[in-house]
Order: structure tokens, then C-alpha cells, then sequence
């Protein structure tokens, strides 16, 4: 069989990208390297649509919760892996679990049972040069094809591992507290979000993440060799007290308009996307356990009520910069043949990486079919996602993103506790019609 497209990497996106395009009609190829003897540090097993860790695809509430409605706009795609994830659910109270092995072989089977896919195990290492393809081999694509993809974007656009910073809600900071400011007023614009710290506050601060219970590195990925450039900040903080003071808690050129002077300390927060609702501590990545964050980052003056869109991370996570690199579509601009689905492209999680997976499957059966692709509108949790990925977050603090509703266009006019779920009506009543066309 000769393919129409070619898909690398047959973990969740891949597998959801391959269903999309083969009950379209299209000839696939999947190649998968796990099978040949081939694994990624973090898979056990050789089936597809692995789970490498947790058996959770997150809450399963499409009225209050972004990945929830992820669930409810992919299921109305005729997803696979939420086809596949009813046939393998495991109690969970309000969140969607499966049983992995079960999972992955409803997965399996399914993509088996198509005349027109072919699935192969094997290992690709260089990008093709021609045909539509569609890569999706995930944070752990294997050496030589990310090397491959590195010569093709340049090699400051595909990083090996993440360096996550805490993003805020900018409707949860405290600006009565709080004041935007570029340091010595450079430039016109006041481009900071500047939370102040007093010196016993700070003291507490540095103590807090001295002590606080942090998240060991897997063995593999110990040896890693990003700390000389972005370091975690409870590391800074070992290395003296005064260590962040001179470093992303620098507060020379900072002064506060409530004292006309500079504070003890300051903790910046830079806008993150182009909405302006998500903002970014800055210089705050670190390994500290997601509940350690919230409890600490809370105490930083005018992040009292802080609500997090993310906590920070550092993982071994490949990954490319696509709001540079790729144009709405997820095709490399560089070479519109190639397509990018799944964690590679910048998202994070399971359900985000499927989500790419099935939108990378639809556009590329438009594209081969000669249809003009219409994509989902922005304000569904599959079209905010989608623009964030290829546009709207700003490429130099682009890190990997779950959904979440700081994504999605802000509806200030909604009082704050109706706003998820003003934000799930509209996503539902808006995405409706372009479901309708996807399932015709
Ligand atoms: C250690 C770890 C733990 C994680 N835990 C969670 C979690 O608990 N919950 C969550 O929601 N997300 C988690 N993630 C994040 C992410 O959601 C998953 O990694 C997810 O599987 C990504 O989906 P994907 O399809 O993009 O990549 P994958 O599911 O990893 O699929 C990529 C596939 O490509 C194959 N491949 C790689 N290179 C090649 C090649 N050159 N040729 C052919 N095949 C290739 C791989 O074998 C793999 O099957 C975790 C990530 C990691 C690394």
C-alpha cells in the first residue's frame, strides 16, 4: 500500500491522528519504534497509546472544567481515545480513569480493525523530505530523529527540557498591592507585574523554599544539563540567602509607588499570552511539590489569592517552540509537509496531546482532500488550545501548557464564580456547528 500520509510516533496523539485520517478514507502509515526492541526511558510496554505514567485523564467535567470540556468537544469528533477510554474506565469520582493495558489495547485493536492503516514498527530517524506527514513521537522522541528535527528548525527551537515557571490568573493577583513596572522605567511601556517584599518577608520566603518538600529527577533524567541556564530557584536559594536578591528577586530599579523606594525583594510576573490573563513568575522554575508552590507562592505579597493555570516543573521533555516554528495549521513553515502533533508541539497532557493529535488528523484530511480547513472556534477549549500552540503565547517564555481557561478569550463582564461555567456554555454553543461539519 502506498500511503497517503505518513505518521511517526503511535502514542496518543499519533494513534488519535491515524483514526482521524483512515475513517476519512486516507491511506496511513504509522510507524511506531516501540516493538522493534526500541523504548523511550519512560515506556514499559510495545502498545500503543501508552500511558507512561498516571492511568487519569483528569476531570471529566465539561461544565466547570477545561480539560473535562476537552473531553466533551473531542468525544464530539468521534475521538478514538475517548472511545477507547469509556471502554477501559475505572471508577474515579468525577475524573475520566482507565485501566492502561486495557486502554491501550481498545486503542489497538481499533486502528487494527482499519483496512487502510498500516501499522509498522519501526524506527524513523530523519525527517522525510517529502509527502504528507504528520510527526508525533512526544516528549521522548528517540535521538536521531530529534536531531533531525533540530537541523530542520534550528537548534535554539526545539528544546530537550522543560523548565516550568508558575503562570497566574492576572484576575487573581492583588493590584492594590501590587504595581506594573519595567526596572529603572526602561522603555514605554510598564511591561511587569512587581509583587514586594519586605525583608522578613523575604527572610520566611528563602526559609520556606529551603525546606519545602521537593520532587526527586527519575534516574534518567538526573544527569540533566540545564541547570547552568535556568535553574530551579529553591537551588539559587541554597546557594545563599541573598543569592535570588541578586537574581529573579532583584529589586534594583523597582520603586514601589506606595513607599517611593525600592522593596527588599520583588517577584516579577510577565505577561504570558496575548490575551493577557496569563502571567508568568519569572525565573521561578523549580522542583517543589505542586501543593509546596501554591502554599508558598501565596504568601508573596499580592499573590495571597493567587490561582495557578500552572505550577512549575522541570522535566526531560522535547519540545519545539511553535509559535515560531509552525503556522496555524501545525506545519513547520519551513516545510509545510511536515505537520506536528501531540506533546511535541508544546502542549501538556494526555488529553492536550490527543487533542493536537485529532486536530493535526482533521487538518491533514482536509488538505489531502483538497478542502479548505475551518478551525475550531477560539472560544472552544480545542480552538484556544490550538491558538495558544501557534501564536498566541509569547514564543521567548514558551513552555508546555495544559488547557485551562486562561486560554480561552476573558469574559470580564461575567461575575468570577459563574465564569467557568459561562465559559463552557459558550465553547459548547459556539463549537456546535463546526462539530456538526466535522462528523458530516
Ligand atoms: C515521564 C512522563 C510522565 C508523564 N506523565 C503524565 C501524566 O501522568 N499525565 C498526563 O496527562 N501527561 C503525562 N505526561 C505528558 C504527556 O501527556 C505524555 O507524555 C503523552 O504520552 C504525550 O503524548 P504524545 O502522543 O505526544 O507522545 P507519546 O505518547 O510519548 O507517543 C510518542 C510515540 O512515538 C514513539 N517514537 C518516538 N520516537 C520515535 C521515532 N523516531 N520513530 C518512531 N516512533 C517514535 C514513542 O515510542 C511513542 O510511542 C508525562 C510525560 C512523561 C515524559
Amino acid at each position: 500500500m502506498t500511503p497517503d500520509i505518513h505518521i511517526i510516533g503511535g502514542g496518543l496523539a499519533g494513534s488519535e491522528a491515524a483514526w482521524q485520517l483512515a475513517r476519512r478514507g486516507l491511506r496511513v502509515r504509522l510507524s511506531e519504534m516501540r516493538g522493534t526492541g526500541e523504548r523511550s526511558p519512560a515506556h514499559q510496554g510495545d502498545g500503543l497509546a501508552e500511558l507512561v505514567c498516571s492511568n487519569s485523564f483528569r476531570s471529566d467535567d465539561d461544565e466547570k472544567n477545561a480539560v473535562g470540556l476537552l473531553h466533551h468537544e473531542m468525544r464530539g469528533c468521534d475521538s478514538l481515545i475517548m472511545a477507547a477510554a469509556a471502554v477501559a474506565q475505572v471508577p474515579a469520582g468525577s475524573a475520566l480513569a482507565v485501566d492502561r493495558d486495557v486502554f491501550s489495547a481498545e486503542v489497538e485493536a481499533r486502528l487494527s480493525a482499519l483496512p487502510n492503516l498500516q501499522i509498522v514498527r519501526e524506527r524513523i530517524d530523519t525527517l522525510p523530505a517529502a509527502g504528507l506527514t504528520v510527526v508525533a513521537t512526544g516528549p521522548l522522541t528517540a535521538e536521531a530523529l530529534a536531531h533531525s528535527i533540530g537541523a530542520a528548525t534550528g537548534a535554539d527551537s526545539l528544546a530537550f527540557f522543560d523548565a516550568i515557571a508558575p503562570i497566574v490568573y492576572h484576575d487573581s493577583i492583588d493590584m492594590d498591592v501590587c504595581w506594573m513596572a519595567s526596572r529603572w522605567d526602561k522603555g514605554e511601556t510598564k511591561d511587569y507585574i512587581n509583587c514586594p517584599m519586605n525583608r522578613d518577608q523575604y527572610l520566611a520566603f528563602h526559609t520556606g523554599l529551603i525546606e519545602g518538600e521537593k520532587t526527586a529527577f527519575k534516574e534518567w533524567e538526573a544527569n540533566t544539563p540545564y541547570f547552568d541556564g535556568c535553574m530551579p530557584i529553591e537551588v539559587m536559594a541554597e546557594r545563599g540567602v541573598d543569592t535570588l536578591r541578586f537574581g529573579p528577586m532583584k529589586p534594583v530599579g523597582l520603586d514601589d509607588p506606595r513607599t517611593g523606594r525600592w522593596p527588599h525583594a520583588v517577584v516579577q510576573l510577565r505577561q504570558d499570552n496575548k490575551l493577557g490573563t496569563l502571567w508568568n513568575m519569572v525565573g521561578f522554575q523549580t522542583k517543589l511539590k505542586h501543593a509546596e508552590q501554591v502554599r508558598l507562592f501565596r504568601t508573596i505579597p499580592g499573590l495571597e489569592n493567587a490561582e495557578f493555570a500552572r505550577l512549575g516543573g522541570l522535566h526531560r521533555n522535547t519540545f519545539l517552540n511553535s509559535p515560531v516554528l509552525l503556522d496555524r495549521q501545525l506545519r513547520l513553515k519551513t516545510a509545510p509537509h511536515v505537520r506536528f502533533a501531540g506533546q511535541i508541539t508544546g502542549c501538556e497532557g494526555y488529553v492536550e496531546s490527543a487533542a493536537v493529535g485529532l486536530l493535526a488528523g482533521l487538518m491533514t484530511a482536509a488538505e489531502a482532500t483538497g478542502r479548505e480547513w475551518q478551525a475550531p472556534p477560539r472560544t472552544s477549549a480545542l480552538g484556544a488550545l490550538l491558538a495558544h500552540i501557534t501564536g498566541d503565547a509569547e514564543a521567548d517564555s514558551y513552555q508546555p501548557m495544559n488547557v485551562n481557561f486562561g486560554l480561552f478569550p476573558p469574559l470580564h463582564d461575567v461575575k468570577k464564580k459563574q465564569r467557568k461555567e459561562a465559559y463552557t456554555d459558550r465553547a459548547k454553543t459556539d463549537i456546535a456547528p463546526w462539530l456538526a461539519e466535522v462528523r458530516a
